[in-house]
C-alpha cells in the first residue's frame, strides 16, 4: 500500500527569473509503501528541508504535488491541513520541542487531548508508549529534569499517539550523542516492526541512515540515487 508519493515537486523561492530567485526542488518524486523506513540524505543547500516542508504541509509546491494516504495535501485549506496533520502525521524534531511545563506524560498526552479522547484512553495509551521505549520511570518529570536522549523518546511517543500513517523526523538525531542516537533509531525499527509506521528521517548522519531500509539522496534540488538494503543490519 503505498503511503507516501511525491510527484514532480518543484519549489522556487521568488520569482522565475528575478535576480535572487532560487530553484530549491526541480521535479523531485518519491514514493513509500506502508512500514518502509526511509532517509533522505544530501549535502548541505541540497533542498532536504524544502521537501521536508512540502511533504508536511507546511509550504507549498510551486508545482507538482503530494499525496499521504490518498489524500492530495498540496490542495488542503488551512482548517482541512491541521486537522490531517494531527491525525495522520507524526513529527519528530532536531530540538525535541516538548512543552516545558508539562510532565513528560503530559506532554504525550497533549496530541490526544486535541483529539478529545477519554481520559481513560489516554492514560493507556501513553503508558503503552512510555513501556514500549522504556520511559515509565520519568512519567512525572519535566523535560529539564531529563537527558536529550529521554526528551527525544518522550518526542517519539507524543508522535505516535495518535497512530499516524507517516512519521517525519528532521534530523532526530542532531542533538544526541551515538549512545543516544542508537536507542532512538532502534525505537523507529521497532514502531516500524510493531506498528508497520512508515518513517520518513531528513539526516546528515550516516550512522541514523544506516538503520533505513532505503537512502534517497538528494543534490542540488534533485534526486541524485536511491541505494535500497536486502537483508537485514548486522551490528559488531
Ligand atoms: P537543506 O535542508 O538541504 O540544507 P534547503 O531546503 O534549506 O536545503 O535549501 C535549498 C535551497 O533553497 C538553498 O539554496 C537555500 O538557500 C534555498 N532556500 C531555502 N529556503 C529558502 C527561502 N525561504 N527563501 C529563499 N531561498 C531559500
Ligand atoms: P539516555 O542515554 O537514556 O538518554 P543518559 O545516559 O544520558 O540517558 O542519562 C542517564 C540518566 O542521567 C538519566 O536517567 C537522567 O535522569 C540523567 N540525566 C542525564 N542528562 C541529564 C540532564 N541534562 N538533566 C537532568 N538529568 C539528566
Amino acid at each position: 500500500m503505498t503511503i507516501l508519493l511525491a510527484n514532480d515537486l518543484v519549489k522556487l523561492y521568488g520569482d522565475e527569473g528575478e535576480a535572487g530567485a532560487t530553484r530549491a526542488l526541480e521535479d523531485v518524486s518519491l514514493s513509500m509503501n506502508k512500514g518502509e523506513f526511509l532517509a533522505i540524505m544530501g549535502p548541505s543547500g541540497s533542498g532536504k528541508t524544502t521537501l521536508l516542508n512540502l511533504l508536511s504541509g507546511i509550504d507549498k509546491p510551486t508545482s507538482g504535488e503530494v499525496i499521504i494516504s490518498g489524500k492530495e495535501i498540496s490542495n488542503m485549506s488551512g482548517d482541512e491541513l491541521a486537522l490531517f496533520r494531527r491525525r495522520q502525521l507524526g513529527f519528530v524534531f532536531q530540538e525535541f520541542n516538548l512543552l516545558d511545563s508539562l510532565t513528560v506524560k503530559e506532554n504525550i498526552m497533549v496530541p490526544m487531548i486535541l483529539e478529545k479522547k477519554s481520559a481513560f484512553y489516554m492514560e493507556e495509551k501513553a503508558l503503552e508508549m512510555m513501556n514500549l521505549f522504556g520511559i515509565n520511570d520519568i512519567a512525572n518529570k519535566y523535560p529539564y529534569q531529563i537527558s536529550g536522549g529521554q526528551q527525544q523518546r518522550v518526542a517519539v511517543s507524543r508522535a505516535l499517539v495518535n497512530e499516524p500513517d507517516i512519521i517525519l523526523a528532521d534530523e532526530p538525531t542532531g542533538n544526541l550523542d551515538s549512545k543516544s542516537s542508537a536507542t532512538i533509531l532502534k525505537c523507529f525499527e521497532k514502531i516500524v516492526t510493531e506498528f508497520q509506521t512508515t518513517i520518513l528521517v531528513v539526516t546528515h548522519d550516516v550512522f541514523a541512515a544506516s538503520y533505513c531500509n532505503k537512502v534517497t539522496f538528494i543534490k542540488d534540488g534533485r534526486i541524485h540515487s536511491h541505494i535500497e538494503k536486502k537483508g537485514t543490519r548486522k551490528e559488531f
